[in-house]
Order: structure tokens, then sequence, then C-alpha cells
């Protein structure tokens, strides 16, 4: 399977980057992860906006979902006629959420749409074998496990440390991590990890690989969040940039 990165940005788009949003294709098959704010911009940049197979939404934060609402126009008034809908997995909720941010009289958009509750377990979305977890947010959110041909991508969305990110990761080839806060710093209990966290995680995890995401360039230093994971975790470490691409 190919990871391509669409976003990237922690809580807001950052002057480089949209907010999290990750492309999984194997097999011709294309899985969206997360729809954050701006990431339909480099949707298009790196891929097909009308070529989406099917969307995984961790949780309801805007830097998650937010252009979810706004590419209702993009497949319900494409030139050549509507796009079918496309299967949205996300945690309950997600259908009013969507229409109550894309029109004021909440108007239904189950034409672009078709959702799915997320609940703990594992379950196929085309090619993939998709488990998700609970993770320690303060919105029910999703960790995300995918395997493909014996290959394993881990995606933390957010969360503060916990014991069903480890499980999600275990003997990942690739760990998708969030890493939002300094080590060191005051910050506040369940929300996110800091790089150090995140390295420990990897370690714990016994991933192949850490990436590093979620960073919210506007209040970190990159350095210091790298220079903690790299001091928890042995095995290569790097922050992702939008346009990266990872074959696993
Ligand atoms: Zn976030
Ligand atoms: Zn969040």
């Amino acid at each position: 399977m190919r990871l391509t990165v669409l976003g990237c940005a922690g809580s807001f788009p950052g002057p480089e980057s949209a907010c999290s949003a990750y492309l999984v294709e194997a097999e011709g098959f294309r899985l969206l992860i997360d729809f954050g704010s701006g990431s339909l911009s480099a949707l298009q940049r790196y891929s097909d906006m009308n070529k989406i197979d099917a969307i995984i939404l961790t949780h309801l934060h805007c830097d998650h979902m937010l252009d979810a609402c706004t590419y209702i126009v993009v497949r319900r008034y494409d030139p050549s006629g509507s796009l079918p809908p496309v299967p949205v997995y996300a945690p309950l909720g997600a259908a009013e959420r969507i229409s109550a941010a894309y029109s004021q009289d909440n108007e239904p958009v189950d034409d672009v749409y078709t959702f799915y509750g997320l609940q703990p377990g594992t379950f196929p979305i085309g090619p993939f074998s998709i488990t998700v977890d609970r993770v320690n947010h303060p919105i029910e959110t999703y960790g995300v496990r995918i395997e493909h041909g014996g290959s394993v991508l881990a995606y933390s969305s957010d969360t503060a440390p916990c014991e069903p990110l480890l499980r999600l990761a275990a003997g990942a080839d690739l760990f998708l991590c969030e890493a939002s806060y300094l080590d060191g710093a005051d910050n506040p209990p369940g929300l996110h990890l800091t790089g150090g966290e995140a390295g420990e995680a990897a370690t714990k995890a016994d991933v192949g690989r850490l990436l590093l995401t979620h960073l919210v360039p506007a209040w970190v230093s990159e350095a210091s969040i790298v220079d903690a994971a790299v001091a928890a975790f042995a095995g290569p470490v790097e922050v992702v940039r939008p346009g990266a691409r990872y074959d696993l």
C-alpha cells in the first residue's frame, strides 16, 4: 500500500500545510483518512479529487473533518452529473455535524455520503483490513491500524498516551503518530502527545519507523519535538510533509 500525506498541520492549517488528511491506496482503491481544514486543496494537487472510494474520519474536530463539508460541492455539483455516494466511517453524529456546517437548514447529505458509525473492532474497507479503537482525546476519537499484503500502517489520530494506541501500533511497519506538544512544558492532560511520548509509544509498540505528524508550527519547535522523539525511539524518525509518499 501507499501512504500520501495531504495535510499534517496540527489543530489549524499551517503556512506550509493543510490540516490532517492522509490518502492510503492499494489495488486501485483510495481510502482517505481524515479530511481536515484546507486538505481538499492538497487532495487535488496529489490525487484525483473525484476518485475517493471511502473516508474514515477519526473524530469530529474541525482539523480532522471540516473539508468533508467543502467536498459536498465537489460531488453533488460535478459538471458531468452527481458522483455516487462515498462511504464515510466516523463517530456517530458525523452526518448531523457535516450537514450543520454545510447548510443553515441542516439539509441531508446522504446523496453525497453513506455513513457508518465507528466502534472498536476490525472490519474490511476495500482491500484493507482496518482495526480501530478509542484513544485518549476529549471527544470520541479512534486510532487506526491498516493492514494490507502483510504490511501495517498505524495512525494515532489525536491522543494522549494510552494502551489502545500501543495495541493499534504493535509491530507496525509505519507508525504515523501525532506529536503536538513540547516535552517539559505544562501541557494539559488527556489531549495530545509530546515528541518524547510519541517516541516512547513507538518503542513500546516495537514499530519499524516513526512518522511524526500534527505538529503545530506556530507554537512548537520542530527540532525540539524531533530530538525528544529520537531520544525515546532508536529506529528511524522523521516529520512528515505534504506530498510525502511512503510505500509499504
Ligand atoms: Zn487534531
Ligand atoms: Zn482532535
